[in-house]
């Protein structure tokens, strides 16, 4: 039987076994067969759509690190976009929070994105000054890391929070001397508590279309989501004829630490892989857990770090420990935030506890994110086969005040080390962690083949991979963290047509222009669901 559709031109696999093609041809949502031309034109019969592209064929992108459930929200209309790639200039941020105020009135304000570090001479948000610009409506500022907000007193008293209510656990309020809220949250459970109920679920189907355009529009086919709140799973099963990225969450560890679902659960389209947690914070608010100290700079003054401060964890080593043997056991993979390196240590030790109390061959555990990783825990990693996502763009937003403004050169040129990573053998993935940088696969690329800071100097050259390894990090690798590589990832037969369309071989641009490639077309199962002017 003929192919549905066929598509010719330069394809790049990421399947060693074939790692270019001149075409595929795809029936059934699958790919059929992919090699030379010759290999491919007995598919092509009288109602095969044939494609020539110019460019070149990818597979589909995989974010291994994402938000796509929370991205739907926060760049919807009802919150404020303030990150610095939006507003750089500290006035402009500060004009919006007061024209948004003026704008909502009794519904309350809510914006995203503040970063003192980035957007320079932000004033400091006290609860004074937040009850100044907003003295009778709620207020919500989340900072840009995703880990801090800051509330006003109508805020705290809309969502119900005094002086009385408990920190949840592995998050905090924080309180004035006298043990008064003083507006600050940190972490996920006390930041989430302040966007309860900010929309409408009726508003919601189409705030997820439009996030999944976007992430369409820059050639991504797979998603997780990893802070997977179990209220969205009916809202997304009922939108699962029109999902057009297929999605990989895991779920928030809770205090119950038990999950409705069950490890055999979903379908390629939709399925809960694992349960996260969050070991440490933000490297930009202070609270990651560090075995050395912070500089003492403008910097870490800024953003109120005390001197001689390693930051901290979110959890002790019993909690964490209860949390991880509540969940493995049941088959459940984890993949825990960690940023430091003392953090590092703790989940690892408690990683190696759990193997071999509950030994299992194709765990999957993960670590996100570690910016402080060292070359030692990377190769123990690697043996107890724990696998890191890396969040390597922070060196094309945050690469200079790494290294002048928080951790000196000997930490911070080695942050996000993707180059010691993949020295150990380790299958790693590239990622966004969206909204905190936008979702640009493309960049991450040439960030991990490139390093360049904001100032154009390169921050660790030797922490440097090739492109062609920075694909597969943003292709097979990831879809092997998600538990989704036996079906995407590389274009190969038998797995689904998910392809993106660039406008030229990667391989043959200058690395730090792959960032700017255009995404022609992408396609899931086969389905175009993305044109370049869509
Ligand atoms: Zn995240």
């Amino acid at each position: 039987m003929p192919a549905e559709l066929v598509i010719r031109g330069t394809v790049l696999t990421v399947d060693d076994r074939q790692p270019t093609a001149e075409a595929l041809a795809v029936s059934d949502g699958r790919i059929v067969a992919v090699g030379a031309r010759s290999d491919v034109e007995g598919w092509i019969g009288p109602g095969t759509e044939v494609v020539d592209v110019d460019g070149c064929v990818l597979p589909g992108l995989v974010e291994a690190h994402g938000h796509p459930l929370m991205e739907a929200i926060v760049l919807s209309d009802r919150m404020v976009d303030i990150r610095p790639v939006t507003l750089p200039d500290a006035d402009d941020v500060v004009a919006a929070i007061r024209s948004e105020v003026a704008d909502r009135g009794p519904d309350g304000a809510y914006l995203n994105g503040w970063d003192p570090l980035l957007q320079n001479g932000l004033p400091e948000p006290t609860l004074d000054w937040l009850d100044r610009i907003a003295p009778d409506d709620p207020l919500v500022i989340v900072h840009n890391s995703g880990h801090k907000a800051f509330f006003n007193s109508a805020a705290a008293w809309r969502f119900g929070l005094t002086r009385d209510t408990p920190d949840p656990k592995g998050a905090r309020y924080g309180r004035d001397a006298d043990g008064n809220l003083d507006g600050t949250a940190e972490e996920t459970a006390a930041v989430f508590s302040l966007l309860a109920g900010v929309i409408d679920p009726a508003d919601y189907p189409a705030m997820l279309h439009a996030e999944l355009r976007r992430l369409n529009k820059v050639g991504l086919t797979t998603c997780s989501e990893m802070a997977f709140d179990p209220v969205f799973r009916p809202v997304v099963e009922q939108l699962r004829a029109d999902l057009t990225v297929r999605l990989r969450v895991y779920e928030i560890s809770t205090a119950q630490m038990s999950s409705d679902a069950t490890p055999d659960n979903g379908d390629d389209l939709f399925r809960q892989v694992g349960i996260k947690i969050w070991v440490d914070g933000s490297p930009w608010i202070g609270n990651i857990d560090l075995s050395f100290p912070y500089l003492d700079t403008d910097a870490t003054r800024t953003i109120g770090v005390a001197p001689g401060s390693c930051g901290h964890a979110n959890y002790t080593r019993e909690q964490l420990t209860e949390i991880v043997h509540a969940y493995f056991p049941k088959g459940w993979p984890m993949a825990c935030h960690v940023q430091g390196d003392a953090g590092v240590d703790t989940i690892l030790d408690v990683y190696e506890e759990a193997l071999r109390r509950w030994p299992r061959d194709d765990h999957r555990l993960r670590l996100e994110h570690v910016g402080a990783i060292r070359d030692d825990q990377l190769r123990r990693a690697h043996d107890l086969g724990v696998t890191c996502s890396l969040f390597v763009d922070q060196i094309h937003y945050w690469g200079d005040i790494i290294v002048d403004g928080l951790f000196g050169a000997e930490h911070g040129t080695r942050w996000m080390p993707c180059g010691s990573a993949v020295a150990t053998g380790m299958r790693i993935s590239l990622h966004n962690d969206p909204p905190v940088t936008p979702e640009e696969p493309l960049r991450n690329i040439s960030v991990a083949a490139t390093r360049t800071a904001p100032s154009g100097r390169v921050i660790g050259p030797e922490q440097r991979i090739s492109v062609e390894q920075a694909i597969r990090a943003q292709t097979l690798d990831a879809a092997y963290q998600l538990f989704a590589d036996d079906v995407i990832g590389s274009i190969e037969v038998g797995k689904y047509a998910d392809l993106v369309v660039l406008s030229a071989d990667p391989r043959a641009v200058p690395p730090e222009d792959i960032a700017d490639l255009d995404v022609l077309a992408t396609y899931l199962a086969g389905r175009q669901v993305y044109a370049k002017g869509d």
